[in-house]
């Protein structure tokens, strides 16, 4: 009730931004980000990224690196619940390679590491019927495993693509008797950070060229979204082509973006927070 409250007041978008945890065995360093509060963050710039000192971003929610699971799913619930209410829903995962953006969508352990109609056409998606939480994560898997995975300089499992499970529910309200249908997008964007051209050649350059293209085609939709700008430039990218009917109108978009607390990735931190500042 609160939430959809919140939504009419504020429109239809909605930016978290999520920090990891330093990740454990390795030596002490201090955090890139100074400074945490229930929808704001700072975080410590050096000279070289323009004035020194602190750069300061309010988004709808900041979770810090203690934040749970738990926590971070609860605060979906109410979102995630109107698509039993007949909304569409996009939650895309924003952030550099190793920012923690498949930690959110699927939890501590990765899906690959377990033993556990608008006429745009995705080659090889399947539309499957499912009726348990295990039908669900088996087609993850399946997805995870045929997900382009590239080695960079930064990860060499580095996932070079976006992955989108949709999911579709049909659902009837119990005293009408009226059908409602409304589907969720969980997408897992591919890593943001930008790729020096000297440490990449040929096709894992086009490759970066391509993810970067498109990354910010979906920035440049959401923003003109939030502004509330008459011409939304879907058709600039397949991701957001695909995603045209479930981006605006009556559709719920949540923006998640993540960050490392490395100091040394504080030039990719400041353009993810650059990145979200827009389409907040
Ligand atoms: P990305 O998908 O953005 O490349 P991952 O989700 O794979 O990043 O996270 C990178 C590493 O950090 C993984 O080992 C993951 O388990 C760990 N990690 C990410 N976020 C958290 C978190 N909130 N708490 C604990 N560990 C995390
Ligand atoms: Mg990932």
């Amino acid at each position: 009730k609160l939430y959809n409250q919140v939504q009419d007041l504020k429109g239809s978008i909605r930016v978290y931004c999520r920090v990891r945890p330093f990740l454990p065995g390795q030596p002490n360093r201090t955090s890139s980000v100074d400074h945490i509060e229930e929808g704001n963050i700072t975080i410590t710039t050096p000279a070289k990224y323009g004035k020194e000192g602190r750069r300061s971003f309010n988004f709808n929610k900041v979770f810090g690196p203690y934040a749970s699971q738990d926590e971070v799913f609860s605060d979906t619930q109410p979102l995630i619940r109107s698509v039993l209410d007949g909304y569409n829903v996009c939650i895309f995962a924003y952030g550099q390679t190793g920012s923690g953006k498949t930690y959110t969508m699927t939890g501590p352990k990765e899906l690959t590491e377990r033993s556990q109609g608008n006429g745009v056409n995705v080659p090889d998606a399947n539309l499957v019927p499912v009726s348990s939480t295990s039908d669900v994560l088996e087609l993850m898997f399946i997805g995870q495993k045929n997900r382009a995975v590239g080695a960079t300089a930064l990860n060499d499992r580095s996932s070079r693509s976006h992955s989108c499970l949709t999911v579709h529910v049909q659902g009837r309200d119990l005293t009408s008797g009226t059908i409602l249908r409304g589907c969720m997008h969980l997408v897992d964007l591919a890593g943001s950070e930008r790729v020096d051209k000297s440490e990449v050649t040929g096709d894992r350059l086009k490759e970066a060229q391509h993810i970067n293209r498109s990354l910010s085609a979906l920035g440049d939709v959401i923003a003109s979204l939030a502004q509330k700008n008459s011409h939304v430039p879907y058709r600039n990218s397949k991701l957001t082509q695909l995603l045209q009917d479930s981006l605006g109108g009556q559709a719920k978009t949540l923006m998640f973006v993540h960050i490392s607390p490395e100091p040394d990735a504080v030039g990719e931190t400041l353009s993810t927070l650059k990145f979200a500042e827009r389409v907040a």
